[in-house]
């Protein structure tokens, strides 16, 4: 195949030798940390030597860290470089509380680039491409991050941002958009603004790829996607805490995303015993950044849970795959004494047919009972159909909720555009009960 690899020398390194460029890089940065006053004092503390760190496992040795350790007190103690060096800052979007804060130097944008540029590279993004990148830009990490990516594979780009739909569209039209960068949640909300509009994105734009990520989808919200589109649809997966974009990437064969291990030194652990869990078995995420200048993070805690693929991929590259993100551990929440995820009642929702654009779980107590909600907005052509159909509909989804979550939740179909839809990551749960949270 013509030239798929961005950077074959990084691309396709054996086991081995990423096991031995992590070793080697990990050393460096423990270097680097060790003159930064909270580092210094990180590692007394555990009673951590990082000059005897004679192999990854050695890490272990070292706490956790997680957003709750970088929002106490002033970012800048992360820095483990002059701040005068530091020439961009970022910050995560606050999904679950108060942003946290990211430094980059100079050196630290230029290998953020080059690992987007990888991603996009891999998936077949090439200079003749015209890249739309609907992502919010400032400090979310989004918009600038794939922005230098594609504009280092030389490809046009369009830094649309968020929002504002129908100038998307129009933006799609004019400059014959070929690849977009968007929230999967937006994506299938947009369907709905293309309807409106008389258009249809298969026949009337020229896309032929997208990169969906930032928040948790399911497979069949991507298949819905790639079909209403007419598109390969390619799982991203980053944080801005690990610069953003760019971290993990679907390659062609679209079967679990690629973690960039040159980069980042991946740890699986159990959130409840937070021990290493074997390949293959679900867990925590938790990164270590092993090439950043300005502010590495050891042992990262993600709440992202996931599973390594233990198999080779056929694309040839080592670097190990994630499942698709499942949600964050937070995400859960217990309806009855049932643990229930948002991505199950996706996954039964758009496997639906008749289903429309949008869903939202509402979570409620009805006389000091627990009652969990599913508003589900119907596809166009039935909304306006026979009642019968809409019944029908309705019943099927309560049968097949129930056999995935083991309750019976209220269902209640509505018009298609009627459900609010952000620019943003969607808020799949609300409602008025106390404690949505598994906690
Ligand atoms: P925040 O944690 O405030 O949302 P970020 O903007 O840095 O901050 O977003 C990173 C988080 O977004 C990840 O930790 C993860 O929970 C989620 N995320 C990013 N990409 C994906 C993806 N492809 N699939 C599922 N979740 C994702
Ligand atoms: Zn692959």
């Amino acid at each position: 195949m013509e030239g798929e690899f961005w950077n074959p020398e990084m691309e396709l390194l054996s086991r081995e030798e990423i096991g031995d460029l992590q070793l080697k890089r990990l050393r460096e940065v423990l270097e680097r940390c060790r003159r930064s006053p909270f580092w210094k004092e990180w590692f007394r503390e555990a009673g951590f030597d990082p000059e005897k760190v004679s192999s990854l496992a050695d890490l272990r040795a070292l706490p956790f860290m997680d957003k709750e350790t970088l929002r106490g007190g002033d970012p800048r103690r992360f820095l483990v470089v002059d701040q005068e060096d530091i020439v961009r800052v970022h910050a995560s979007s606050g999904t679950t509380g108060q942003s946290t804060v990211v430094f980059h130097t100079a050196r630290d944008i230029e290998t953020w680039a080059e690992l987007v540029a990888r991603c996009m590279y891999m998936t077949g993004v090439r200079r003749y491409d015209v890249f739309q990148n609907m992502m919010g830009y400032g400090l979310f990490t989004g918009g600038l991050g794939f922005h230098y990516g594609a504009e280092r594979i030389g490809a046009m780009v369009i830094p649309a941002g968020s929002g504002n739909s129908k100038r998307q569209i129009q933006l799609m039209r004019d400059f014959r958009t070929t690849v977009v960068h968007i929230i999967p949640s937006y994506a299938l909300y947009l369907l709905e603004v293309f309807r409106e509009m008389g258009l249809d994105p298969r026949r009337d734009t020229d896309l032929r790829m997208a990169f969906i990520g930032a928040e948790p989808h399911t497979e069949s919200l991507r298949r819905r996607l790639e079909e209403a589109y007419g598109i390969k649809a390619y799982n991203s997966y980053g944080l801005s805490e690990m610069n953003g974009p760019g971290v993990a990437f679907e390659c062609p064969f679209q079967e679990g995303m690629h973690v960039w291990e040159d980069n980042f030194l991946l740890e699986v652990v159990d959130p409840r015993t937070l021990e290493p869990v074997p390949d293959g078995e679900e867990g925590e995420l938790v990164f270590t950044s092993l090439n950043r200048e300005g502010m590495p993070l050891l042992r990262y805690r993600t709440h992202d849970l996931s599973a390594v693929y233990p198999e080779p991929c056929r694309c040839g590259r080592a670097h190990r795959r994630i499942a698709r993100i499942k949600g964050r551990t937070d995400d859960m929440f217990i309806v009855k004494g049932v643990n229930i995820f948002p991505m199950q009642v996706e996954r039964v929702l758009l496997g639906i047919l008749g289903v429309g654009s949008n869903y939202r779980i509402v979570l409620e107590t009805v006389e000091s009972r627990d009652e969990m909600r599913v508003q589900v907005e119907v596809a166009g052509d039935l909304w306006h159909g026979e009642v019968r159909e809409l019944e029908r509909l309705r019943r099927r989804i309560v049968e097949e909720l129930r056999q995935e979550i083991l309750i019976t939740p209220l269902v209640e179909l509505v018009e298609p555009g009627s459900l609010p839809a952000g620019e943003g990551k969607a808020v799949r749960v609300g409602g008025t009960r106390e404690h949505v949270r598994g906690d």
